[in-house]
């Protein structure tokens, strides 16, 4: 039986990015750039007045002068300052040519004179002031040519935003990964239905889509599959069709577990089954060839609802980070010192629902009271789980713990 860190190594070893496809750019947020992307215009692309004032020329000293133009952001000047006079400017707009600075209109005052031409007197402080005050620079911040955003890199609000600046509507990156979610189970109605006798909800069809939406991938919903041969196949082959395949159940002891087998009958290569960790210890993992350069990834969770979600979060999310080139893969944990002592029960390696917090001196974890492996309860009190590396174990407050967020 692996360990989970074998598991985990073992998943992205069958794992590789996605090609690269070119992608609407609104749609790109949490994908990772496949492309350099360089500035095809310096930024700004024009020097631009950064207040709202008048456009002057230092040289003219603090002086009285005639107004001869107002610009507004997104017009262009038509006069140039060759002579003492001064431009009316807004914030973004082109700076006119001569213009070596622009005062702000709160430190000015304007009148009218008696041929109705506006005049403007600047303040006294514009004798010291040095050319290009308030002028944003024609490719200050960046040059055509410039790296803007390079290959690699997450596509974040920012690197959004920069892109747009640039025009880039398209961008080459890789895709979210299509996910298909398959509940195997008899007592299993849809969670619009009020459960008859031995029946529950299917509620991990939806813990498990919401992760991997926010895992940032696209998930399918299949439904529910009989624990019965024929139709488990049909709708296994149907989730084939996407790059993963999340079925929950059905993959223990029981007489009615027939996933692992259906599954090796739809071409599906196993490459483990079972793993050292509660809860979780049934989960199975394959592949499929599609085509020599596509795959599906299979993961067949064990259907107790913490069961699914963590080993969700323990091997499925790194999966889904690899299709989508993020790195690294592997999930992060932070050390946290144990606020109160915590025994485990069982001779497994365990991941408790637990309470994570930040503090001053460190972060601290306190492990939420949980029944076990059905107990979503729990869970819902807990944004962490702790490992506990040893069962039948008491660990003393104060014990440094690993915590894996969720
Ligand atoms: P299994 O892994 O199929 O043996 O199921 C283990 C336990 O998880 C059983 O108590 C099931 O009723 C429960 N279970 C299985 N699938 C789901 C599901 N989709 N939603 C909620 N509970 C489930
Ligand atoms: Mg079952």
């Amino acid at each position: 039986m692996l360990e989970v860190p074998e598991a985990v190594a073992a998943v992205l070893h069958e794992a590789s990015p996605l090609v690269p496809s070119s992608i609407v750019l609104q749609e790109a947020l949490g994908l990772v750039l496949a492309e350099d992307i360089h500035a095809d215009a310096d930024s700004p692309p024009f020097d631009k007045s950064l207040v709202d004032g008048f456009a002057v020329r230092l040289t003219d000293g603090a002086a009285t002068l005639s107004v001869i133009e107002v610009v507004s952001a997104g017009q262009i000047p038509t006069q140039v300052l060759d002579q003492p006079a001064a431009i009316q400017i807004m914030t973004g707009a082109p700076l006119p040519i001569g213009a070596d600075a622009v005062v702000q209109i709160e430190f000015t005052s304007s009148l009218t004179d008696a041929a109705g031409q506006t005049l403007v007197s600047l303040p006294n402080k514009v004798a010291s002031w040095k050319p290009g005050t308030n002028i944003l620079r024609q490719g200050v911040s960046t040059r055509r040519g410039d790296l803007v955003v390079a290959s690699g890199s997450e596509l974040r609000p920012q690197e959004l935003g920069a892109l747009a600046e640039w025009g880039r509507a398209l961008v080459l990156a890789r895709r979210r990964p299509r996910v298909a979610v398959l509940a195997t189970g008899d007592e299993l109605v849809p969670i619009e239905q009020t459960p008859g006798p031995g029946k529950i909800r299917n509620s991990n069809e939806t813990m498990l889509c919401a992760q991997i939406r926010r895992a940032g991938a696209d998930p399918i919903p299949l439904g529910i599959a009989r624990d019965e041969r024929a139709h488990l196949r049909q709708r296994i082959d149907a989730g084939l069709q996407a790059d993963v395949l999340v079925l929950s159940g059905g993959v223990s002891m029981g007489d009615k577990d027939f996933v692992p087998s259906e599954l090796s009958a739809a071409g599906v290569r196993q490459v483990f089954h079972k793993v050292n960790v509660k809860p979780g210890k049934p989960v199975w993992f394959g592949i499929r060839d599609t085509s020599p350069t596509s795959r599906t990834l299979v993961f067949g969770l064990p259907g107790n609802p913490v069961s699914s979600m963590v080993c969700f979060e323990l091997f499925v999310r790194p999966a889904l980070r690899r299709l989508m080139g993020v790195s690294p893969a592997e999930f992060t944990s932070v050390k946290a010192r144990l606020t109160q002592p915590h025994t485990t029960k069982g001779d497994r390696p365990t991941y408790q629902p637990a309470g994570l917090e930040w503090r001053e001196d460190g972060p601290i974890v306190t492990a939420v009271p949980w029944v076990g492996s059905s107990d979503l309860r729990a869970t819902v009190a807990a944004n962490s789980m702790a490992l506990f590396p040893i069962g039948d174990q008491t660990y003393a407050a104060g014990s440094i713990i690993e915590v894996i967020a969720w």
